[in-house]
C-alpha cells in the first residue's frame, strides 16, 4: 500500500490523505471559512510553511488505521505532494503572481526543514497546480499515457497536461491579442490570456461591475458585457487551438472556481474557426466541477511518481 499526502493551495489551502493514491479520510481546509477571500496572500512566506507543515502534520499523525504498526505509529507517509500556482522548478516556486510572496520560496526545502521538526520524514514534491490537476484527471480515468490537457480558470489562469513534457507550460501567460491596450495580466506582460480571463484582471477593466455581473449582464443582452464575454471566450478558444497547433488535439478539461462563466457551445464555435487541418480536429472538450478532490490526487500521485522515479524537477 502507498500513503501519501496531497496539498493544494489556490485560494486557501486543501490537504488530504491518500492511500492506494485514493483520497481516504477527510480533507482539511485553511480558513475553514469558504467565504474567506484572498486569505493566503498577506500571510508572509515562513508562516505558509508553518501553516502547510501544521496540516501535514494533522494528516500524518490522523487516527492509526490499518497501517499502525505495533508500536502504536502510524504507516509511514511515501510522499508528500504540494501543488501551487505558478512556475515551479527543482522544489522552487520560481513565479507565481498570484501569491506574490511565494516567488523565489525554495518550497521543497523549507517545508521538508518544517516537517522534519515536527517528527515527519517524507520526501516533498512541489508540482504546478493545473499540473496536478491534469495529473488527478489522468489517474482517475486512467489516462495516464493520453494527451490530457487542463485550464484552470479562477483568479488567474493554469494550463496544465499529461503526460509531462519538460518546459514551462506557462498557458494563461500565452499571448492571444496583439491590442497594445490589453495590459491587465497580473505579470504584466501586454496580451496574455489571463490579462482577459483572469479574475482580476476582469476587475480591472470593468471597475464599476464586478466579473459575475459582466457575465449575467452578458445573459441579459446588455452589449458591452456581451462583446467582453465573446472576447473572453475567443481568448480561450484561441490559446487553446495554439497548443492543439503544437501538440496536437488531445482531451481538454475545464476547470477551476470561475468555470462557471464558461459557455461550452461558444468556446466550440470559436476554436473551430481556429483549427481548420482536419487531423487537428479530433480534439474534445469537456468542463470538470471545481473540486479539490481532483488536484488533491493528482499532487499525491505526482510526488509517488517522482519518488518513483528518483524525484525531477516538476515530473
Ligand atoms: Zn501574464
Amino acid at each position: 500500500m502507498t500513503t501519501a499526502i496531497g496539498v493544494v493551495l489556490t485560494d486557501y489551502i486543501a490537504a488530504a490523505k491518500l492511500e492506494d493514491q485514493a483520497l481516504s479520510g477527510k480533507v482539511l481546509r485553511y480558513p475553514s471559512d469558504p467565504n474567506a477571500v484572498e486569505a493566503l496572500e498577506s500571510i508572509p512566506e515562513s508562516e505558509l510553511v508553518d501553516l502547510l507543515a501544521a496540516q501535514i502534520e494533522t494528516l500524518a499523525k490522523d487516527k492509526p488505521g490499518p497501517g499502525k504498526t505495533a508500536h502504536g505509529k502510524t504507516s509511514p507517509i511515501d510522499a508528500i505532494g504540494v501543488a501551487v500556482p505558478g512556475i515551479v522548478r527543482s522544489g522552487v516556486v520560481e513565479e507565481s503572481p498570484n501569491l506574490p510572496q511565494m516567488k523565489g520560496m525554495r518550497l521543497a526545502a523549507q517545508l521538508t526543514a518544517a516537517l522534519e521538526e515536527r517528527g515527519i520524514a517524507a520526501p516533498v514534491y512541489i508540482a504546478n497546480d493545473a499540473d496536478a490537476v491534469a495529473a488527478g484527471v489522468a489517474s482517475t480515468r486512467g489516462r495516464l499515457d493520453k494527451l490530457t490537457c487542463v485550464w484552470t480558470i479562477g483568479k488567474g489562469i493554469g494550463y496544465g497536461r499529461r503526460p509531462h513534457a519538460e518546459g514551462v507550460w506557462e498557458g494563461g501567460h500565452i499571448t492571444v491579442t496583439l491590442d497594445p491596450k490589453e495590459r491587465y495580466c497580473g505579470c504584466g506582460g501586454v496580451g496574455h490570456l489571463e490579462g482577459i480571463m483572469g479574475y482580476r484582471a476582469m476587475r480591472l477593466r470593468f471597475l464599476d461591475l464586478e466579473p459575475e455581473e459582466v457575465f449575467a449582464n452578458a445573459r441579459n443582452g446588455d452589449m458591452r458585457c456581451r462583446k467582453f464575454v465573446d472576447l473572453w471566450h475567443r481568448a480561450l478558444a484561441a490559446a487553446t487551438a495554439s497548443f492543439i497547433h503544437l501538440a496536437g488535439p488531445g482531451r481538454f478539461y475545464f476547470t477551476g472556481k470561475n468555470v462557471g462563466f464558461l459557455e461550452l457551445p461558444l468556446l466550440r464555435s470559436h476554436l473551430e474557426t481556429m483549427v481548420r487541418m482536419s487531423p487537428l480536429q479530433s480534439f474534445s472538450l469537456e468542463v470538470l466541477p471545481p473540486d479539490d478532490e481532483t488536484a488533491l490526487i493528482g499532487a499525491g500521485v505526482s510526488a509517488l511518481r517522482a519518488v518513483k522515479q528518483g524525484a525531477g524537477s516538476r515530473e
